[in-house]
């Protein structure tokens, strides 16, 4: 994830430079990249981005529609980072020159603008929600494409094919929570889990309840989408409302590790600003992702013995966070865990990037679906509603194989 802010002016694309002057070309970058192994063209590897950042910031490239669509190919996944040597922060610079490359030429692509109109409107991200619900309710979600609506499998369905129905409704134990005990607990719904996994969402606000009241204050989108397509007036808007909106709790709980990758580095982007520096610090401070925060309270799932799962590790938490641990506690204490070959490996969502390049996020899901498949669990389990979009379609497509499921669903 990100972790600190820009710097735009005379010089637009100097701050991303900085960011890749210690890439010296080596190459070991180059198959650990999801999208390198798909496009086998050195502008779709690290080393070739960073190559066109310092063309950029030293006018040798012209900053125009071409470069621009170069630098938005790329997942943010940091898989270049974690293979880099000098762990050079790739996913920085891409943030950093769409944004300059933003303000240069006026614009970011059509759609990246238009999902970044919508989510920015908290009354038209409710308004999806609803038709969406209405749309599942009578059934015609599936006339639309699955990338805009995903199949969701409930907790119901999931604890009737693997539990039998005597398990139906059974609550976990209640343990005390070890996290700050009466701390004022709120739970962040981010935009995904809202409109597109609500039986999800419903889940983790049941295990929430479990543990401790929580509020549930009205709030926007956590600005990431903003973030990733040189919209950064719009994040830092959303970012302050958002600061605003949950000054009252001690911990922000959420369950997409988006939101929480990118709430809980606010702090850099407001470094300079000396009004919101502390209020974005005590903000960040306080926000978990949930299986994060379940385990430090002490939740004990639910045990469903024949219930097999394999965990794929969302980039924004895994590597983002270092959140690898806790979700895999909690599985192994709700059945069988198997863990997946390449579980860290992206599976080509990314935000809005299974929409803006079709292909090559089907060419990345198809070898994850066969790594899922190769495992024989019956449950893909994951922490993300972008990974959950993917791995809903790769359920689709392994007819039955398995199911895809938010970790809220099956705990
Ligand atoms: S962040 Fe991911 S997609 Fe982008 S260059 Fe690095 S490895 Fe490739
Ligand atoms: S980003 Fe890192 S791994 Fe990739 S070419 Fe540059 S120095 Fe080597």
């Amino acid at each position: 994830m990100v972790t600190s802010a820009p710097k735009t002016g005379p010089a637009p694309f100097a701050a991303a430079k900085a960011k890749v002057l210690g890439c010296d070309r080596c190459g070991t970058c180059l198959p650990a990249c999801p999208l390198f192994q798909v496009q086998d063209v050195e502008r779709a590897s690290a080393r070739g981005k960073n190559a066109l950042v310092r063309g950029l910031a030293e006018g040798l490239i012209p900053p125009d529609r071409e470069a621009q669509e170069a630098l938005e190919f790329c997942l943010l996944c940091r898989a270049c980072t974690d293979a880099c040597p000098g762990k050079v922060p790739t996913d920085e610079a891409m943030v950093q020159v769409r944004q300059a490359l933003a303000d240069t030429l006026g614009s970011t692509p059509l759609r990246s603008r238009w999902i970044g109109r919508v989510l920015r409107r908290r009354r038209l991200v409710g308004l999806g929600a609803a038709t969406l619900a209405g749309l599942r309710v009578a059934e015609l979600h599936r006339l639309l494409p699955p990338q805009l609506v995903p199949r969701e499998t409930s907790r119901r369905a999931y604890l009737k094919k693997h539990a039998g129905p005597a398990l139906l409704g059974a609550s976990a134990p209640r343990p005390e929570p070890a996290v700050h005990p009466g701390a004022k607990v709120a739970y962040f719904q981010g935009c995904g889990m809202k409109m597109l996994f609500p039986d999800a969402s419903r889940s983790t606000q049941r295990i929430l309840a479990q543990l401790s009241p929580f509020q549930q204050p009205d709030h926007p989108c956590c600005g990431l989408p903003h973030l990733a397509h040189g919209q950064r007036e719009a994040f830092l808007d959303l970012a302050r409302e958002n600061i605003q909106a949950f000054e009252d709790a001690d911990l922000v709980v959420t369950d997409c590790a988006s939101c929480s990758g990118s709430l809980k580095h606010l702090t850099s982007w407001f470094a300079e600003d000396p009004i919101w520096r502390g209020p974005a610090e005590r903000f960040s401070a306080k926000v978990m992702d949930l299986t994060e925060y379940l385990v430090a309270a002490g939740y004990q799932p639910q045990r469903l013995p024949d219930a097999t799962f394999t965990y794929h590790d969302p980039c924004h938490l895994a590597r983002g966070q270092g959140i690898r641990q806790q979700p895999r506690q909690l599985l192994k204490q709700a059945g069988k865990l198997i863990e997946l070959a390449e579980k860290e490996r992206c599976c080509g969502g990314s935000g809005s990037f299974h929409l803006e390049h079709p292909e090559a996020a089907a060419a990345i899901l198809q070898r994850k679906q066969a790594n899922i498949e190769g495992t024989g669990a019956q449950v893909v389990v994951t922490a993300c509603p972008g990974c959950l979009i993917q791995l809903t379609r790769a359920a689709d497509q392994s007819e039955g194989a398995f199911q895809a499921m938010h970790i809220s669903q099956v705990i």
